[in-house]
């Protein structure tokens, strides 16, 4: 048995081979997700946090590194081995129309999974099942015979959702799930996310690039940059202390409500560089106005600076007076 967590992810890799060379979508991230909670992957859009849930599950074939989900080490399982676990182990996309078949209703599109893993004996049993779902999700069943483009997003969310409870996984990669809504929209999605979450015991991966939305969903936060995780935390010693020079870019970028917050942007300048064949070099040092010449002769590994707070920048101690 490795560890207590629902997931435990070791040094986990994912390059693509392109033909300029091979690109390091994720490069040794590792973390561990107690059950129940939640992981926010927060970075710009390019920095992997798709890519790694994805590689997660098995949905792109890792390069190297280690899963293990609920105890078992299911880094080598094969295909068959995998669309079993597939009812445990759920995604919710950003956009679900572009992951759905258009030609389908709502009662089909939820219905689908049951049909595919052949869970329900009858077809009264996958009604009532789809029936159950759609008020779980807050679909009126009114909308059953619907089809997806005459919703809005936020009842189109509802199907994705919908589509990836039916199955009662125990756990759920979120992928930009509410990225498309109206900041109303939002909310809703993401209430009905924690109460989910609350009644059943969910684990969840929440990827966005959003760090306001992700900071009230999230237990712990890992912020990626170009590939590699640059900070982690618990999400209220994040929001109170950030140590890495892009973090505390990333958290002065959200919109204060607060008229009485003085608080400054801090700008990124510059473009992401190339994650193809990267250098052994801090990757966020040719942004970075700290950065030294240590920064751009080796890269930085994640180090503990606080009890469980960890941060990957030469300069860690330095900068922060720790
Ligand atoms: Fe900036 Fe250097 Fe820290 Fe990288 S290692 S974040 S370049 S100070």
């Amino acid at each position: 048995m490795e560890n207590n967590y629902m997931l435990s992810v070791k040094n986990l890799k994912k390059y693509f081979n392109t033909p300029t060379g091979v690109l390091h979508a994720v490069d040794d991230v590792s973390f561990d997700i107690p059950e129940g909670t939640t992981l926010g992957v927060v970075g710009e859009s390019g920095c992997g946090k798709s890519t790694l849930g994805r590689t997660v599950l098995h949905l792109h074939k890792k390069t190297s590194g280690q899963i293990f989900f609920n105890g078992k080490d299911i880094s080598e399982i094969n295909k068959h081995e995998f669309h079993e676990l597939r009812k445990e182990m759920q995604i919710i996309f950003q956009d679900p129309f572009s992951s759905i078949d258009p030609r389908m209703s709502v009662r089909q599109l939820i219905a689908e999974p049951l049909k595919i893993f052949k869970l329900c004996k009858s077809k009264e049993e996958i009604e009532k099942k789809v029936k159950e779902t759609m008020d779980t999700v807050g679909l009126a069943s009114r909308l059953a015979d619907s089809y997806a483009h005459e919703l809005d997003g936020g009842r189109r969310q509802r199907i994705g959702i919908g589509r990836a409870i039916i199955l009662d996984p125990k756990f759920i990669v979120c992928d930009e799930p509410v990225s498309a809504l109206d900041v109303s929209i939002q909310a809703q999605i993401l209430n009905l996310m924690q109460d989910l979450q609350a009644e059943r015991n969910l684990t969840y991966i929440f990827i966005t690039h959003n760090l306001s939305v992700v900071k009230h969903i999230s237990n712990d936060i890992m912020v990626m940059y170009l590939g590699c995780a640059v900070e982690k935390a618990s999400s209220t010693d994040l929001f109170k202390h950030q140590y890495h020079p892009y973090t505390k870019a990333l958290i002065s970028a959200i919109p204060r409500v607060n008229l009485d917050d003085k608080s400054v942007r801090i700008p990124i300048k510059g473009e992401l560089v190339s994650p193809i064949d990267p250098k052994d070099q801090c990757r966020f040092a040719p942004r970075c106005e700290y950065a030294c010449d240590k920064c751009f002769a080796s890269a930085p590994t994640l180090e503990e600076v606080e009890p469980g707070h960890f941060v990957a920048c030469h300069r860690v101690r330095e900068l922060n007076n720790l």
